[in-house]
């Protein structure tokens, strides 16, 4: 019996129709176990026959290509044998490496899809998930909350929001926060959606229990009523240049209602002090300062427009402040944003701004532990307005894909360094992150 050739006509992988020619291969010879091509994806030891015994697999052959047929007695038999299984980088707990799992493919709910992941990113949330920061994350997880891809399949309907149905082999992205109820108390009557209780959250509260929900792996599983956005011909690493940061930034800035000519300080120089930097000066701002480190990023805060940085660590509490205030006609800026990671950050942030300015505090989704601050100096006796800022919703996503889209509004995110690591080295990549030896870390599942 001879195997039929390799990659030799287009099924495309996942196809339910049986192709003339393959289908009457498939039953020819012996109908005992020798595979006779491979599924894309597949690895050969997951091949068996229709009672479940393992495929021999021809010499020399590998599973790279595209064009598969097992010699099983039908074709529709062979599909339900075959699943196809999905490479995965999986945190299993706190403070365990990251490690390489293969999932299986999931079968797809009506007004669902399969995305096949271009590009995800590892921000410091991921870093801080890896910690055990985070009390609702579900344990094992596949992190990855802000994705780029193509859609592989679609069964049923997958609509955007002026309900545009997506087709297969669209390029897209998508809101990571799904499931948003919009019935609850925090939906309706405190119009604060990012409060929801019943949201979930792609690569954060969302675990391997929910399948393929993160977008640290080849494949992920957009589960219906998740929201899609079309990203057309735009590049990859251009939309995640912005990445998670930007929302989430957006956010922030928004909650700042920065005014035309303000100063705005921004504290953290990571992705969302970056992000931020940009659009407050696209909203208005006449000065955008930046206190963070290490020199890198700082500079790339410079080349992102920031009228003047300073490294936190090269300057003493009370030289910050006298820096700022020289800045700022001896008064404070009129917004500061917190976007730091440490609680600390939180009351120098209140003490660097000026009476009746606002703060927002968007650096601390994780629970980095307490601070204390002295409520009538700090914050009282400066009528200052302090603000959380929790999480994103879709319009600030959409909000952020049109900008970092935009060629001209979103060419200072090209000022970046992306560096980009494989799913096999995921701990590298969190440990970058980390000691902030990278700007921005992309995970690429093709590398
Ligand atoms: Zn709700
Ligand atoms: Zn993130």
């Amino acid at each position: 019996m001879a195997p039929s050739p390799e990659g030799t006509a287009g099924i495309p992988h996942g196809a339910s129709a049986v192709p003339s020619g393959l289908a009457e291969s498939s039953t020819r010879g012996d109908p005992s176990t020798e595979v006779l091509g491979y599924f894309h994806g597949v690895p050969k030891e997951r091949y068996t026959d229709t009672a479940g015994r393992q495929a021999r697999t021809a010499a020399g052959r590998t599973a790279r290509t595209a064009l598969a047929i097992l010699n099983a007695p039908r074709w529709i038999e062979l599909k339900a044998n075959s699943v196809a299984h999905v490479l995965a980088a999986v945190i299993p707990r706190p403070n365990a490496p990251v490690e390489l799992r293969e999932l299986p493919e999931p079968a797809l709910e009506p007004d669902s899809g399969l995305l096949a992941v271009e590009l995800s990113e590892v921000c410091g949330t991921d870093v801080y998930l890896h910690q055990g920061r985070l009390v609702d994350t579900p344990y094992p997880f596949i992190p990855g909350h802000v994705t780029v891809g193509r859609l592989e399949k679609i069964r049923g309907r997958l609509i955007d929001i002026d309900g545009r149905a997506f087709r297969e082999g669209e390029r897209v992205t998508f809101l990571d926060v799904h499931r948003t109820c919009h019935a609850c108390y925090y939906c309706l009557v405190a119009k604060a959606t990012t409060r929801c209780p019943h949201r979930k959250v792609y690569g954060i509260t969302y675990g391997l229990a929910d399948g393929l929900t993160g977008g640290w792996a080849r494949k992920l599983y957009i589960k219906p009523g998740t929201r899609c956005i079309a990203l057309g011909d735009a590049n990859a690493e251009t939309f995640m240049a912005g990445g998670c940061g930007l929302p989430t930034a957006l956010h922030a800035v928004e909650r700042g209602q920065v005014s035309l000519g303000d100063t705005v300080l921004i504290l953290g120089s990571g992705p969302v002090g970056l992000s931020a930097l940009i659009l407050a000066a696209m909203a208005g701002a006449l000065r955008v300062l930046c206190i963070g480190a290490p020199d890198d990023r700082l500079a790339t805060a410079r080349a992102m427009g920031a009228s003047d940085v300073l490294n936190f660590q090269s300057a003493a509490a009370a030289d910050r402040i006298a820096w700022v205030r020289e800045r700022t006609g001896g008064r404070g800026a009129d917004v500061t944003i917190e976007a730091t990671g440490a609680p600390s950050a939180v009351v120098e942030a209140m003490r660097f701004t000026r009476d009746n300015g606002r703060v927002v505090v968007v650096g601390q989704y994780t629970d980095h532990g307490e601070t204390a601050f002295n409520p009538h100096v700090d914050l009282n006796k400066k009528h200052l307005d302090v603000r959380g800022c929790w999480g994103s919703d879709f319009s600030h996503f959409e909000r952020g894909a049109r900008i970092i889209t935009d060629p001209v509004r979103g060419a200072p995110w090209s000022t970046l360094k992306l560096t980009r690591y494989g799913l096999g080295q995921a701990n590298d990549a969190l440990a970058a992150v980390a000691d902030g030896k990278v700007i921005k870390a992309l995970i690429d599942p093709a590398r």
